[in-house]
């Protein structure tokens, strides 16, 4: 079993209630360990110019079928993970056309066009961008590896250097104690400039906060500003964790993000970098 597997495991064991969603979330994992990804990603990735995602510049080729099957099946399986809407879910279109649609939106962080997609099938908001967030997650992570050579090492944008997303979390690294980003779509990692908020970029060391949750349970702090409002949460390991393992370990560290929201902060929606899905 993979890593990612295991750690899955282990979140349902210590989280039984959320097992309909973490069954869902395992379709992800499991079919981003199929290797037929890593065909629809450019067999070149050009090096990366400043400020911009290599995803954003990246000519693309998506394949329908594929795109299609598997929209079909995470649609499958999220209209059975037991609420009502989710259930709602089953009216989406499984055309190849509108599948293709929703996973571009989707790749993009354009909220506003899936918003679009449920409302036109009548299905609940909130359930549908929950399962769009994780339909190019397979896609993101082969083009994560592949891009991983293109990365630019001095990239100073709060954003993921590769797909354009808000970090998942920052892992302070070692007994150097370097900090990176990390991203929970692609995995991507990226230096986090220290003493400086990812969101707003301030540097005013009055705004920057830090605090670790009295109850959480859960190892880790969080580092927020006061004057965006925006926080992230950051653990200190050894290592990085796995690409495929960040959205795991963001997800099981949701006792921070609850600490910070009781503290009124939040984490930025949308994509760090505004940007349209480039035909081949
Ligand atoms: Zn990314
Ligand atoms: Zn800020």
């Amino acid at each position: 079993m993979t890593l990612p597997m295991v750690a899955l495991d282990g979140l349902e064991r210590d989280r039984p209630e959320w097992r309909p969603w973490l069954a869902v979330v395992r379709e992800v994992v499991r079919e981003a360990e199929s290797a037929r990804w890593d065909a629809a990603v450019p067999a070149r990735i050009a090096p990366q110019a400043p400020g911009v995602p290599l995803l954003a510049g990246a000519p693309l080729s998506l394949p329908v079928e594929p795109v299609r099957q598997w929209a079909d099946r995470l649609l499958r399986f999220g209209s059975r993970a037991g609420t009502p809407a989710m259930k709602s879910l089953d009216a989406v279109s499984r055309s190849g056309t509108e599948a293709l649609e929703l996973f571009n939106a989707s790749l993009c962080q354009d909220a506003q066009r899936v918003r679009e997609v449920a409302t036109t099938a009548g299905v609940d908001v909130e359930a549908l961008q929950a399962l769009a967030a994780l339909l190019p997650v397979p896609f993101l992570l082969a083009f994560g590896r592949r891009a991983a050579a293109s990365r630019s090492e001095s990239w100073i944008e709060g954003y993921c250097s590769t797909c354009g997303a808000w970090p998942a979390f920052v892992e302070v690294r070692g007994i150097e104690r370097s900090r990176y980003c990390r991203c929970g779509r692609c995995g991507g990692e990226w230096h986090a400039t220290a003493l400086s908020c990812p969101y707003c970029a301030t540097r005013d060391h009055e705004a920057l906060v830090a605090f670790v949750p009295e109850r959480s349970g859960a190892p880790g702090t969080i580092d927020a500003c006061t004057r965006c409002g925006g926080y992230v949460k950051t653990f200190t390991r050894l290592q990085g964790c796995l690409p495929a393992a960040v959205l795991l370990e963001d997800l099981a560290s949701v006792d921070l993000d609850v600490a910070a929201l009781d503290q009124g902060y939040r984490r930025p929606s949308g994509s760090g970098y505004s940007w349209e899905v480039a035909r081949a």
